[in-house]
């Protein structure tokens, strides 16, 4: 099976896994946030490693064919104070009894964390690898233009310093771009400006401009 489809899976498993454990917490909502802090972030390690552990099978096998011997390694970072931050947001819906919204909340918080693994695990071993020339971004269908945007033409991210923008509900993953592969056109201005961590005002405008005016919503 495909990788990107793998990790979806995978995903779908962690938000499964979530939603049962809000289920079977129990007891006054400041007890049931202890439990959940308790035991959700366990689990994400869990799914976090797995995703990382997919990422660099995909490596490997993407990288079949070019020269030098490397290998993947899976890259899980510490994310320890923003996950116990992500369960605190997402149960303080219960403390208006709106378990709905909770679960809702759980849900995102999993799939986002999880899906970072993988790509962090992409955009290292890439950065790590001589043979390696960038990251290409791989969008998911329904994307936004903003995603859109980013992966059009098959864009090559070169520079180290771009930064992988995603969006919870685009699901976006990356690949990396080999010499002696096939290799796209190198990101362009605009393309490079969205990966920046950072944007002025006057860069966001010229952004939104360039995004309406090329890509449809
Ligand atoms: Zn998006």
């Amino acid at each position: 099976m495909e990788s990107k489809a793998q990790l979806a899976l995978l995903g779908d498993d962690a938000e499964d896994q979530v939603r049962w454990m809000l289920r079977r917490s129990s007891g006054a909502w400041e007890s049931r946030r202890l439990q959940l802090l308790d035991t959700v972030p366990d689990v994400l390690a869990f799914y976090s490693e797995g995703s990382a552990a997919l990422a660099a099978d995909f490596y490997d096998d993407a990288r079949v064919g070019t020269v030098g011997a490397f290998s993947a390694t899976p890259v899980v970072l510490d994310r320890t104070v923003k996950i116990r931050r992500g369960v605190a947001w997402a149960s303080f819906p219960l403390s208006t009894s709106d378990d709905e919204l909770a679960a809702a909340r759980f849900a995102q918080l999993m799939r986002s964390e999880m899906a970072r693994p993988y790509r962090d695990t992409i955009t290292t071993n890439r950065r790590n690898d001589p043979t390696a020339v960038g990251w290409k971004r791989i969008t998911s269908s329904g994307a936004c233009k903003f995603c859109r945007m980013l992966a059009d033409k098959g864009a090559v991210y070169k520079e180290a310093t771009a930064h992988f923008a995603a969006h919870d509900d685009c699901m976006c993953t990356c690949a990396p771009v080999f010499k002696g592969g096939e290799i796209g056109p190198e990101a362009n201005t605009m393309q490079y400006m969205a990966s920046k961590r950072r944007r002025s005002p006057k860069e966001r405008a010229a952004l939104k401009a360039w995004l309406d005016a090329a890509y449809l919503d």
